[in-house]
C-alpha cells in the first residue's frame, strides 16, 4: 500500500513535529546517568525514591522545553492535510502525556489530536517497545501494517518494525538506518509532497 493511501498515522513528537531541542547528553550529566545508557531505562533501574526525584527533575526540565517548542519544517501543513483527509492521527512519545499536550498547544496542533491518542511514557512501554503502536492498532481497530510511524530516531523505526507497522524517517540529512526505514524524507515538507 502506498503512503498516500495510508489512513492511520502515528507521529513521534520531539524532533519530528518540533525542532529538536532536547540535549540528551546534558540531561544525562545533570541526572548522573552514564552517557551510553538510555535515560528512561536507567531511571527504571534505580531505587524508587531516587527514581522519583530524577523523574521530577526531568519533568520540570521538559516542561520548560515544551513551552518553548517550535514546529519542525512542514510539520504543521502535513498534519493539517492528513487531518483534512480524515486520517486517524496519534502521538507516540517518550515524553510525558501532559507535556506532549503542552507541546502540541505551543506549536498550534492541539486541535489535530484527540487527547486519548496522545500516548506518553506512562500510557505505554516506551519506544522501541512496540506496545504503543499495538495500542493504536487495537484502539483504532486496524492491523498494525495499516499504521505509519513517523519519527526522527532509531527507536521510532525499531518500534515500527517490532509492531509490524510502516516506518518513515524524517529530519535527518541522510538515512543512517536503511535496514529499518520504509520511507525516508528529509523533513515533513518532503513527506507532504509524496503523499
Ligand atoms: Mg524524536
Amino acid at each position: 500500500m502506498s503512503l498516500a493511501s495510508a489512513r492511520h498515522w502515528v507521529f513521534d513528537m520531539d524532533g519530528t513535529l518540533t525542532l529538536a531541542v532536547h540535549d540528551f547528553e546534558a540531561i544525562k550529566r545533570a541526572l548522573d546517568i552514564p552517557l551510553a545508557e538510555d535515560i528512561l531505562g536507567h531511571l527504571a533501574s534505580l531505587p524508587e525514591a531516587l527514581a522519583a526525584a530524577k523523574h521530577a527533575w526531568l519533568l520540570e526540565h521538559e516542561r520548560e522545553l515544551a513551552l518553548a517548542s517550535e514546529p519542525a519544517p512542514g510539520a504543521i501543513a502535513l498534519v493539517r492535510e492528513l487531518r483534512e483527509r480524515g486520517c486517524r492521527l496519534g502521538i507516540l512519545t517518550r515524553n510525558a502525556h501532559e507535556l506532549a499536550l503542552l507541546t502540541l498547544r505551543a506549536i498550534g496542533l492541539d486541535d489535530c489530536f484527540a487527547v486519548p491518542d496522545v500516548i506518553g511514557r506512562d500510557e505505554a512501554p516506551p519506544k522501541p517497545d512496540p506496545g504503543g503502536l499495538l495500542h493504536f492498532a487495537k484502539t483504532w481497530q486496524v492491523a498494525p501494517r495499516e499504521l505509519v510511524m513517523v519519527g526522527d530516531y532509531r527507536f521510532d523505526l525499531e518500534c515500527a518494525r517490532a509492531a509490524g507497522a510502516r516506518s518513515v524517517l524524517v529530519n535527518l540529512a541522510e538515512n543512517p538506518w536503511p535496514e529499518l526505514v520504509d520511507h525516508f524524507a528529509v523533513d515533513c515538507a518532503a513527506l507532504h509532497r509524496v503523499i
